[in-house]
C-alpha cells in the first residue's frame, strides 16, 4: 500500500470500520505528506463459477473482466478509479444474487448496464467485444442515438 499522493509506504491507520458485505474500510494517513485517504478491503469470492453460453464452465476471473473493461475505455475520459468502482459494485450484486454459478451473460449485462451510464462509447465498445451481443438492431439504434449527442465519437480508436 502506497500513498496515492506521494507514493510513500509509511502510512498510519486512523480508523477501521466494518463495511457491508464482508468489507472493511480503513481511513489512512500518509506520514510523509499527511495526505488522508480511505481504503476498502473486500473478501474475494474464489469459488464463483461462470457458465458460458455453450454450457462450458470456468472459474470466475476478475482480472479478465477488468481487462475487457479497460480495453473498452481506452482514450475515453474515464479514470481507473471509476472502472474499479463499477466492477466492485457489479460483482457485489452478482455475488449476493448467485450462490455458486452465474451465467456469463448476466455478468456482461450487469457491467454494460452500468458502463452505459458512465460513457456511451465505452459501452458500445464493450458490447461489441462481448460475443453474446447478437441483437444488431438494438445496437444500430444505439449508434444513431450516440451520433446525435456528439459525445466525442471521432476521438475513438
Ligand atoms: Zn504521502
Amino acid at each position: 500500500m502506497l500513498c496515492p499522493k506521494c507514493s510513500s509506504d509509511e502510512l498510519k491507520v486512523l480508523e477501521t470500520r466494518a463495511g457491508k458485505v464482508a468489507s472493511t474500510r480503513r481511513r489512512r494517513e500518509c506520514l510523509s505528506c499527511n495526505h488522508r485517504f480511505s481504503t476498502i478491503e473486500e473478501v474475494l469470492r474464489e469459488d464463483l463459477v461462470v457458465v458460458k453460453r455453450d454450457g462450458r464452465r470456468e472459474s470466475f476471473d476478475r482480472t479478465k473482466l477488468a481487462m475487457g473493461l479497460r480495453k473498452s475505455i481506452a482514450k475515453r475520459p474515464i479514470d481507473a478509479e471509476q472502472i474499479n468502482g463499477l466492477l466492485s459494485e457489479t460483482l457485489r450484486r452478482i455475488e449476493n444474487e448467485f450462490d455458486s454459478e452465474v451465467p456469463s451473460r448476466v455478468i456482461a449485462e450487469a457491467i454494460m448496464q452500468r458502463l452505459r451510464k458512465v460513457d456511451g462509447i465505452a459501452w458500445l465498445r464493450y458490447a461489441s467485444f462481448y460475443e453474446d451481443f447478437r441483437d444488431l438492431s438494438r445496437f444500430a439504434v444505439e449508434i444513431v442515438n450516440l451520433g446525435g449527442g456528439g459525445k466525442g465519437v471521432k476521438g475513438g480508436n
